[in-house]
């Protein structure tokens, strides 16, 4: 027996997510149905129409934004000379509640992977080149997690940066993660000495 179309077509959704296989999709989709009421699954799916329609990407900076600017860069009592880059809009989330960086962000949206087709054409390279253009930052920080992929893209960028400003300071995370880890499993105690701790490169 096939399940109704709509209740497939919905497994089929959910099973499309990172880490939801097939099992656990039909166990959300039964669960709904069973167990939530109809106002709440219609606010659910309100937040889903509306996700990509009320979230932007802040142009300079690369973060989510609520099509009312970035709180991010606009926040007056940032250090404005100094930019951590970040793999993932989310990356900086975790890095804010260490409450020790007061600089700026710059989301890459990937890090250097050409085997699963990440070059450095994918990542947000081009904005950052003009930020660094106007002149106002003293330092980069790589604010990678320690994998391959993290490793690679700090050696592509340290040679982008170095090549056309000798003067930026290039730093990165101190070694204290762990090799491999993300920096979402990081705790914050490690992940605020690994910021106090960074090294120049
Ligand atoms: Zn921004």
């Amino acid at each position: 027996m096939n399940h109704p179309p709509i209740i497939q077509n919905l497994i089929n959704n959910f099973a499309a997510l990172p880490g939801i296989g097939q099992k656990t999709a039909e166990r959300l989709v039964f669960y709904l149905l069973k167990n939530e009421s109809r106002e709440k699954i219609e606010a659910f799916g309100e937040n889903l129409l509306t996700l990509k329609k009320e979230i932007q990407t802040c142009p300079v900076c690369g973060n989510y934004t609520n099509g009312s600017g970035c709180q991010l860069c606009a926040e007056p009592k940032r250090d404005r000379t100094k930019v951590c880059l970040v793999a993932e809009a989310q990356d900086i989330l975790y890095l804010e509640k260490t409450a020790i960086y007061n600089g700026l962000y710059h989301v890459l949206n990937g890090l250097l992977a050409p085997v699963e087709g990440i070059t450095p054409d994918k990542l947000n390279v081009t904005a950052l080149g003009k930020r660094l253009a106007e002149g106002t930052i003293k330092e980069v920080i790589m604010g990678f997690n320690p994998t391959m992929e993290g490793e690679s893209t700090i050696i592509y960028l340290k040679k982008l940066i170095r090549e056309k400003y000798p003067q930026i300071k290039i730093t990165r995370l101190s070694r204290g993660l762990p090799m491999g880890g993300d920096l979402e499993y990081a705790d914050e105690i490690t992940l605020q000495s690994a910021m106090d701790n960074r090294t120049e490169i």
